[in-house]
């Protein structure tokens, strides 16, 4: 929450004075089709990194490279601080962009990006205006906001910037690129412009992410499918064995069975579970957009608790035994599941085998799993780390106070279900992340007619050019 919500004239008149340079600026590095999923589009990556760079030494960073990876070029820029004990930052947006299909469906040519009118004021239409180009371009002007405004010539921070070329493709070198320049991203903090605001009406900054691990779940019985006639009533069925464990996964009040598996969760606070409560939060368009009829979950939460705040288990497949047209009378031989579990602070994934190991003893103890059965779990992957910033970190209310100002608003906090290459931030630089973000709910991001409001980009700037100068004053090493 915002104890100071007032603008600082200069910075927002610097920031006005370029807004049509923001949208000459960012129109040009929109026009270049970094789509990252598209091999076909490799040069247009690489030229988006150098259209960056260049635009970087202008600004005058002393120091620019491209970063190239095992897959498409990432863009890195700094520049110290004058002042001996500044803060550290790295700052991380994406140059990539999302493919434009189906094309059919832009009113506006994807890559010939355009201004229009809307009730709100404008918008800039175009691939990667918000996702994650014009996020990154924002800091452009806020960082030269910050140096005209303070009369500086160095920012009030030491700054990195990293700016990955990969990020709508998957990330796929994006951990090994920070672990290959671990000691030159040393940092305090890492700042994450790749995000948005709940709403319009709800100005709002990201706090958290979940984390994620997946397991198969096998269960074998006879050694080949059996005749059910001869067979059945007298030999376990792994399809009915394995169907039990997946009811046993939960509760009857939806908490996850697994020995042990909340006892590193970070309770919500209750100030959090306040701030939540504020969100306007509409439930029947909560559930059109679900295309669900009813909400469902651990009992004694709400829904952005439970999909924020709240770890999970989810089933996303389950199959075994015949499933072809018409019948056949078999006791099947085996059966399989694959579930994912989706972790908050501060749940390690790596906790959760030795948790899913317990589950299974304590299943076949109890007879849910009879003799005859087999059931064994497999990770593909060693699954992603949750990570959440503090309510109090320090870093979190400098990005708080500072979007309070651009917005002249209090702020609110939201988190991700989901996650993201941030997770690789926050583990390989070992870092907090704070995310300032300006998208809009209603920013078509990843679909045809992708915009950014200009009123938000200029916001972003703003924010961007107090956030530094409050990093540096309100940090204690
Ligand atoms: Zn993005």
């Amino acid at each position: 929450m915002s104890s100071d919500v007032t603008h600082d004239p200069a910075v927002r008149a610097f920031v006005a004075e370029h807004r049509s340079r923001l949208v000459e600026e960012l129109s040009a590095w929109l026009r270049i089709p970094s789509i990252s999923a598209d091999p076909e589009h490799a040069d247009d990556v690489a030229r988006s990194a150098d259209w960056l760079a260049q635009r970087l030494v202008r600004a005058g960073f002393p120091t620019v490279e491209i970063w190239p990876t095992e897959g498409l070029p990432a863009v890195y820029a700094e520049w110290p601080s004058d002042d001996a004990d500044a803060p550290t930052v790295v700052l991380y947006g994406h140059h990539d962009v999302q493919p434009a299909d189906p094309i059919e469906l832009w009113e506006t040519s994807p890559f010939e990006p355009l201004v229009r009118a809307t009730p709100y004021g404008e918008e800039l239409v175009g691939r990667g205006a918000i996702d994650d180009k014009g996020q990154v371009y924002f800091h452009v002007v806020g960082l030269a906001a910050h140096l005209a405004t303070t009369g500086r010539t160095s920012p009030a921070v030491n700054l990195k910037l990293v700016v990955e070329g990969e990020e709508e493709s998957g990330s796929a070198h994006f951990a090994q690129l920070l672990r290959d320049h671990r000691d030159r991203l040393d940092c305090d903090v890492v700042v994450v412009s790749d995000t948005g605001v709940y709403g319009r009406d709800a100005i709002s900054v990201c706090v958290g992410m979940r984390g994620m691990v997946e397991v198969q779940l096998e269960a074998r019985g006879p050694a080949g499918d059996l005749h059910s006639g001869s067979f059945g009533g007298a030999v376990p069925n792994p399809v009915t064995v394995l169907a039990r464990m997946v009811a046993r996964l939960h509760d009857a009040d939806g908490h996850v069975t697994l020995p042990g598996f909340y006892d590193r969760v970070v309770p919500l606070t209750d100030r959090e579970r306040e701030l939540l409560a504020r969100l306007p939060y509409d439930e029947e368009r909560w559930l059109a957009n679900a295309q669900s009829t009813a909400t469902y979950g651990e009992a004694g939460f709400t829904t952005f608790e439970r999909i924020w705040a709240r770890p999970t288990a989810e089933v996303n497949g389950l199959w075994g035994g015949y499933t072809g047209p018409g019948g056949k009378t078999i006791i099947p031989s085996e059966a399989h599941a694959k579930l994912s579990f989706r972790l908050v602070a501060d749940q390690d994934p790596a906790d959760v085998r030795p948790a899913m190991d317990r589950w299974l003893e304590l299943l076949r103890a109890e007879g849910t799993i009879p003799a005859g059965i087999e059931v064994t779990a497999h990770y593909e992957k060693p699954g992603v780390g949750p990570f959440l910033t503090p309510l109090d970190h320090p870093a979190l209310q400098s990005v708080t106070r500072a979007m309070g100002r651009a917005f002249g608003t209090e702020v609110l906090y939201t988190r991700e279900g989901g996650s993201g290459p941030q997770a690789a931030l926050a583990a390989v630089l070992g870092a907090p992340v704070v995310f300032l973000g300006v998208g809009l709910p209603d920013d078509r991001i990843h679909a045809p007619n992708e915009k950014a409001d200009l009123e938000f980009l200029l916001a972003g700037a703003e924010a961007a050019a107090y956030l530094w100068a409050d990093l540096a004053a309100t940090w204690e090493r």
